[in-house]
């Protein structure tokens, strides 16, 4: 398999009911300042290089934000908060991810979702996470020879990056590291080598509007992948 055959199987996924009703559902109904937009309203794929240095491992997308745009992150004020973070450490090419046709690009990077559609409150049911975990797995297979940091955002990234490590092959510690922000751990790969994680606050409005994460604990997150990513 192949990242385009990957994107076209996923992109059709239909496998969790409640997840496809709300991710159509909000597709139709819209928010008011985008009722003259076309909304997405399916699963969204991974995004970024084919060969990335840097993954970084996501919840699921924004019902307004990606299942909107159709592009992980993009559109919604996580987003915002990401990708100008990943433009002030060289891991973006602009600081805004507005639309998928808007130019950005990421350096030496790529992007996914753990849970691949739009979860109503941004929860995904324990059946609708184990659900999408073999997309997660065949991306991760596809993709992992090249990635050296996984930046895992919230606890979540980091559950859903160390269990598809696991799925893999990996030989990942027990009992499992702990999830913090700037934490750091090395992981083997299934095939030998090793890749780093490094546990980053999710840049939720929770976690942002709270002060629970600030501009300078992003940066240093991501500079330190960055600074991994080009040893
Ligand atoms: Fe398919 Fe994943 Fe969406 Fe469930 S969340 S319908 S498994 S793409």
């Amino acid at each position: 398999g192949s990242l385009r055959e990957l994107d076209a199987r996923v992109s059709v996924c239909r496998a969790c009911p409640r997840l496809v009703e709300w991710r159509e559902d909000v597709a139709v109904t819209k928010r008011r300042a985008f009722a003259d937009e076309p909304y997405w309203g399916r699963p969204i794929p991974g995004w970024g290089e084919a060969e990335p240095r840097v993954l970084v491992v996501g919840l699921a997308p924004a019902a307004h934000g990606g299942n909107r745009t159709g592009r992980i992150f993009t559109g919604d004020r996580s987003g915002d908060w990401l990708f100008a973070s990943l433009h002030r450490t060289g891991l973006a090419a602009q600081a805004t991810s507005v639309h998928a046709g808007d130019g950005q690009r990421l350096i030496g990077g790529r992007m996914v979702a753990a849970v691949r559609c739009a979860p109503p409150a941004n929860k995904p049911t324990t059946d609708e996470r184990d659900a999408c975990a073999p997309w997660l797995e065949e991306e991760f297979r596809l993709v992992l020879p090249s990635v050296r940091v996984i930046v895992a955002l919230g606890s979540y990234g980091w559950d859903a990056t160390l269990r598809t490590m696991a799925a893999l092959g990996a030989p990942v510690p027990r009992p499992r590291p702990k999830f913090g922000h700037a934490a750091e751990v090395t992981i083997p790969k299934p095939a030998g080598d090793t890749v780093r994680l490094l546990g980053c606050f999710h840049p939720s409005q929770q976690n942002t509007f709270t002060g629970r994460l600030t501009e300078p604990m992003l940066d240093a997150v991501m500079a330190r992948a960055k600074e991994v990513s080009d040893d």
